[in-house]
């Protein structure tokens, strides 16, 4: 039953996970998007939501910031910033024929998988990729490679590969998502192919870990549980169906007014936690919307203290390096 103003309002715990939301690679991006403001004259062009949060992209865009999803929409000569998603190669390629100056927001994880890809795929090896069809870091990481690559999403696509099982492959992996379907996937090509390297699923980006492991920890603590996260967000997704999984009901908000009272009858306990680029604000929101409506006790489980940082790019470090002329050529690894 839904309490009325008239009623008591009884206690409600709330406990929020650690660690939860910001992590490095989106503080990163931000950061790059908020320096270049500073710094060059709005408007600044960003290829793709900087990162997938609605609040965070509009208060970017309110700064002076312009969201795009094509290079041709960018005009000549704008300074134009990557995702912390990453692009193709063709992208920056197009970039480097119209000279636009860019800055590369790429989180250097997805990065790192990047060069993981281009490094099996040189030696020879055909490439899997475990991922979600149409996630704008897949769509980047498959552009980075020259040469055929497979993506698989699930076991069941694995067993439908349309290769030998004596080809020699690699698999790399999108870095946000699920831990345990992902060794799932690598278990399922490891018995299919008998010549398969790639990296141990613990190289999958830390912040996703984190967060994972840290639902997996809340989740038996509470009757509810909330994930702050854009829809748009993969390891937000992923947060909900690890509390899905094990057995709490799961909602994923963008921000208080997302919170149905409904869904606190007979709830005593809610565990809180945010996905990689949801801001701490929004999960103040969804407690002050919690706190509307119960009076709230709220507690933090002990976990993973994060203190990861990732240097700005070569283009934001040193003031005397902008404005900056096309770099893309010297960041090719
Ligand atoms: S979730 Fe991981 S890979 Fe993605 S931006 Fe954050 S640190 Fe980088």
């Amino acid at each position: 039953m839904v309490q009325t103003e008239h009623e008591p309002r009884t206690a409600l715990r709330i406990i929020l996970a650690k660690p939860r939301g910001f992590c490095a690679g989106v503080v990163r991006a931000i950061e790059v998007v908020e320096r270049a403001l500073e710094r060059a004259q709005a408007p600044v062009y960003v290829r793709h939501e900087i990162v997938h949060n609605r609040h965070v992209v509009e208060r970017l865009r309110k700064k002076g910031a312009v969201f795009v999803e094509e290079l041709s929409e960018i005009p000549t000569g704008a300074l134009t910033i990557f995702s912390a998603h990453g692009v193709a190669r063709s992208v920056q390629d197009e970039a480097r024929d119209r000279e636009l100056p860019v800055i590369d927001a790429t989180c250097p994880l997805v990065t790192k998988v990047h060069v993981q890809g281009r490094r099996y795929a040189k030696s020879g090896r055909t490439l899997v990729l475990i991922g979600h069809e149409g996630h704008p870091e897949v769509i980047g990481t498959m552009g980075q490679v020259d040469g055929p690559i497979h993506l698989v999403s699930t076991v069941a696509d694995v067993a439908a590969l349309p290769l030998a099982t004596n080809t020699p492959i690699a698999y790399i992996t999108q870095t946000t998502l699920s831990v345990d379907d992902t060794r799932a996937i690598i278990a399922a090509l490891a018995e299919r192919f008998s010549d398969m390297v790639g990296p141990d699923v613990s190289e999958i980006c830390y912040a996703t870990q984190n967060r994972q492991t840290a639902v997996r920890e809340l989740a038996p603590h509470c009757d509810l549980l909330i994930v702050v996260g854009a829809r748009n967000s993969s390891n937000s997704n992923r947060l909900r169906e690890i509390g899905v999984e094990m057995g709490v009901p799961s909602y994923l908000v963008d921000d208080g007014s997302g919170v149905d009272p409904a869904w606190l009858t007979d709830v005593k306990t809610v565990g809180i936690t945010a996905g990689a680029s949801a801001p701490d604000a929004l999960v103040e929101s969804v407690i002050a919307a919690l706190g509307r409506l119960r009076s709230i006790e709220v507690t933090q489980l002990d976990g993973v203290e994060e203190n990861i940082e990732f240097s700005q790019p070569p283009e934001l470090r040193h003031e005397e390096a902008f404005p900056l002329a096309a770099p893309l050529a010297a960041q090719r690894t």
